[in-house]
């Protein structure tokens, strides 16, 4: 199914089939576990619940680039746009050896749910290139993401799709990007992405927005629970983006960070790393393996470190069942896209571990790419402070809004906040009705 899929550019409604042709536990299973736990909240909107089930456009595009020692290699890139009901598309790019379309719809699809459950006018989509951007040079780097955009430029657009970061992309492949598609059209276009450098078009603040908003969501529900923050044990997985910014706010907020895997190893210090010095290592060595003054985690033992709060921010279904069944923490914030698992969902709620989900908890990016869409269409820029302000007040306003929903409903926050999100999706749906 896979490869006959591959023939075709323009794959539309048959993510079902797709799904179930990938014969696995995918992130797009996960998704749609998640779905099929929302339908019954949704009363009449159930009837168009389909449209949640199904990517609208998906893009599968060759990107062939000549390598600095003259060879040719192709690369697989995607983007797909999961649900356009409410806006224009938007989500990040990622750059990875296992990006598969399968990902990359689940991916999408988060989206949609993200963006109405927070408010923002938009719809769903992401896209990715299967590569390792290690064994790329800059050079080659460029070129791959001058290729992938030209290739997906026939969907995005500021008022059609607008990519951002994601895993292993930066303001500097968003800066490369907002150019080919700009020289394409024959203009300035800085609103076709986002998360680009401030001299851009880019926003004050956006490179931590996502981890300030792991660190807010976090603690309105410590709030909550009647956790302090202060001497509070956090323990993260991914040092990057997120969830090196996640831990910089916690330890600032009095919190210790206790242990860090990465994809080079895991760390542990009973009374707190210091997360400053930890940063500089992994700039300079690209991963926490070989930080001094830590002792080093073997296998599984991260997941089951002593602690209050756990942040896996690096990639999809990485807290399965077992993982859940032996964690100490009392609430896990979901930094990354998709970490839990449905059945380890069902494990955290019977244990009574307070699970922030990844559509509210790291919803400060797309917040924040938000803002910086705006500021590039009105060509008018807002301080950090201004940003930080907005930010704080659009979070923890949805962050109230789906606590109130699964205080009212007696479910979980992930269900609550798909509730808020498809409702709010499937409203602009029916009202749109349908063409032709
Ligand atoms: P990043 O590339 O900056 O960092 C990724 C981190 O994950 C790195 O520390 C890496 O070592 C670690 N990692 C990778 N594979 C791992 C493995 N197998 N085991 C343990 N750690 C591993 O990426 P990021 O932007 O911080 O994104 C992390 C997650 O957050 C992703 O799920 C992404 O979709 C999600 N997210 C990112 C943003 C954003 O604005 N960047 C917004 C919302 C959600």
């Amino acid at each position: 199914m896979r490869e006959n899929l591959k023939q075709h550019d323009l794959v539309s409604g048959q993510a079902q089939t797709l799904s179930f042709a990938t014969g696995h536990e995918g992130p797009w299973q996960t998704y749609l576990a998640q779905v099929d736990r929302v339908v019954p909240y949704l009363g009449p909107l159930a009837r168009w619940a389909e449209t949640l089930r199904r990517p609208k456009r998906a893009l599968i595009v060759d990107v062939p680039i000549e390598m600095d020692d003259g060879s040719v290699r192709h690369f697989e890139g995607f983007r797909v746009q999961h649900n356009l009901s409410r806006g224009p598309g938007k989500g990040g790019v990622r750059y990875h050896p296992d990006v598969t379309l399968e990902e990359v719809m689940a991916l999408s699809a988060w989206m949609t749910v993200k963006n109405a459950a927070v408010g923002l006018p938009y719809g769903g989509a992401k896209g990715g290139i299967r590569v390792d951007p290690a064994q790329l040079s800059r050079k080659e780097l460029e070129r791959m993401t001058r290729r992938y955009t030209s290739e997906i430029g026939i969907i995005i657009g500021p008022q059609q799709d607008i990519p951002a970061p994601d895993v292993n992309t930066n303001p500097q492949i968003m800066a490369w990007m907002m150019d080919t598609y700009s020289m394409n059209i024959g203009g300035t276009a800085t609103g076709v992405v986002t998360g680009k450098p401030v001299q851009l078009g880019g926003s004050l603040g956006r490179v931590k927005a996502t981890g300030r908003g792991v660190f807010v969501t976090g603690r309105e529900a410590a709030r909550r629970i009647g956790l302090k923050l202060e001497g509070a044990r956090v323990a993260v997985q991914g040092f990057g983006n997120v969830g090196g910014v996640a831990a910089e706010l916690f330890a600032a907020a009095g919190a210790k960070v206790v242990a860090v895997q990465d994809h080079t190893g895991g760390i542990y210090k009973a009374d707190g790393l210091d997360v400053a010095r930890l940063s500089a290592h992994v700039q300079a060595r690209h991963g926490v393996a070989g930080y001094a003054d830590a002792e080093v985690l073997q296998g599984e033992e991260f997941w089951g470190v002593d602690c209050e709060i756990l942040i896996p921010a690096a990639l999809e279904g990485q807290l399965t069942q077992a993982r859940a069944r032996g964690l100490k923490a009392r609430m896990v914030l979901e930094g990354a896209n998709g970490p839990t698992l449905p059945g380890a969902d069902d494990v955290l709620n019977e244990r009574g571990i307070l699970v922030v989900p990844d559509v509210i908890c790291n919803a400060g990016g797309v917040t924040v790419s938000y803002f910086e869409w705006v500021q590039d269409f009105s060509s008018f820029f807002w301080s950090e402070d201004e940003i930080n302000a907005r930010l704080d007040k659009i979070l923890g306003g949805a962050f109230v809004a789906i606590w109130e929903t699964a205080d009212r409903l007696k479910v979980p926050l992930r269900t609550a906040a798909f509730v808020v999100a498809c409702e709010r999706v499937l409203e602009a749906r029916a009202e749109r009705g349908l063409y032709p």
